[in-house]
């Protein structure tokens, strides 16, 4: 996936673009950068690639989805419903603004099970948050069914699967509002950075401010603009931009890339009765960052993956008791270590993850394996690692 394998002349060029002329902020200093104005040409390039009316890029991937959050107007004691299996930023963002993060199953998808989700709607939730994991999506259909019946903004996170679709529409261009994450391991890479999708003018627009201190961005002195509300800094650099529009326009070429080196991997896997791949939505087209597939159980995936690193075969995890994607290792969460006090509210709010069991995710994160598709690879080093990982499966199973 990291489409920093591939950083090369473009990505360079679009950098000493922003130097030469030495404006690094995004806004403002019309005069002195010369037409340059890297962070706009790539809020531009997004919404054209993405099909969408807006993007807002912002510092981090977590940024956009607080900023996402904010701009919806999901604030103190709402609950937020997000997924067992994820990144830590799911939560952080939405703890971040005192709402409560609710964590429920996956499904065979990896992604939100929208029966789950049903079943966790109560009188505070605000949002969904489905989170696109390992380069596929979640059951977009049912998911935007269940938010228009219960009036829920619904916010997808993208951030694993840019360059995936789902019915023919980008991934972050169908909910409410979309995020995906620029940082340095995605497929496409600004050293850091993130954005935020919608075809909502009024989201935008407090995406926009909020992500700036509330400037309101009006006229062309800084100084006298107006704040509507109360913001915050989430900027962008025009150094990180440029590097993202560089790598922006090979997004189609790395995913190209992905598709390829996938394929001859899944079909030497697909030869192996027991080996059961993830379960794509209908209608889905991968990014093909992550190949992702079920063996019979925990024991046996554990076998695999130490088989795979006895034998070289690097960049395939089992998530089980992965630190920072799945709730097993969260200690920090479900006892609620923060550096500063937080509100009763979020405490009583998180409480039910003491106790609360996820067998159902367990399921399926024990008997998964994840495999890193890297863009970097050749043809032949690709077929070799397929046949090694196939002869790993066999024997260890
Ligand atoms: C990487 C990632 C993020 C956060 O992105 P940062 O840019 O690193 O803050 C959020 N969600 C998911 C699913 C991610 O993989």
């Amino acid at each position: 996936m990291p489409g920093f394998e591939l950083f090369g002349d473009e990505e360079r060029l679009e950098v000493k673009d922003v130097l030469d002329n030495g404006v690094l902020m995004r806004y403002g200093f019309d005069g002195m950068r010369n037409g340059h104005w890297k962070a706009k040409e790539l809020e531009a390039a997004l919404q054209n690639k993405l099909q969408v009316k807006h993007a807002q890029l912002v510092s981090s991937g977590t940024a956009a989805v607080s900023v996402a959050l904010a701009s919806a107007g999901v604030g103190a004691g709402d609950e937020v419903i997000m997924p067992t299996f994820t990144f830590v930023a799911s939560f952080e963002a939405i703890m971040m603004l005192g709402a409560i993060p609710v964590l429920v199953d996956i499904d065979d998808s990896l992604t939100l099970d929208p029966k789950k989700v049903e079943e966790a709607i109560t009188s505070n939730t605000k949002a969904v948050m489905p989170v696109h994991m390992c380069g596929s999506m979640a059951r977009l259909d049912e998911l935007v069914e269940i938010c228009k019946n219960h009036n829920l903004v619904l916010i997808e996170d993208s951030s694993q699967a840019t360059g995936a679709t789902y019915k023919g529409k980008p991934l972050g261009s169908i909910g409410d509002l979309g995020c995906l994450s620029l940082d340095f391991v995605k497929i496409i890479t600004a050293g850091e950075g993130g954005a935020i999708l919608t075809n909502n003018e009024k989201y935008y627009i407090n995406a926009d401010h909020y992500s700036d201190h509330g400037h309101d961005h009006k006229g062309n002195d800084r100084g006298a603009e107006t704040h509507p509300f109360l913001g915050y800094n989430f900027r962008i650099s025009e150094l990180h931009a440029a590097v993202g529009l560089a790598q922006l326009r090979r997004l189609d070429e790395f995913v190209a890339i992905q598709k390829k080196n996938f394929t001859i991997i899944r079909d030497a896997l697909s030869t192996i009765p027991e080996v059961e791949f993830r379960t794509v939505p209908e209608g889905g087209v991968e990014s093909y960052s992550f190949l992702n597939f079920f063996l019979a159980d925990l024991d046996c995936a554990r076998r695999v993956i130490e088989a795979f690193k006895e034998n070289g075969v690097d960049g395939c995890w089992n998530y089980y008791d992965n630190n920072w994607h799945y709730i097993r290792k969260w200690e920090h969460l479900k006892d609620i270590k923060t550096l500063y006090p937080i509100s009763q509210e979020v405490k009583d709010g998180l409480a039910y993850l003491k106790t609360k069991s996820f067998d159902q995710s367990d399921h399926y994160i024990g008997r998964n394996i994840s495999c890193l598709i890297k863009l970097s690879w050749t043809e032949v080093e690709v077929r070799a690692r397929a046949d090694k990982m196939k002869a790993l499966i066999l024997k260890s199973i």
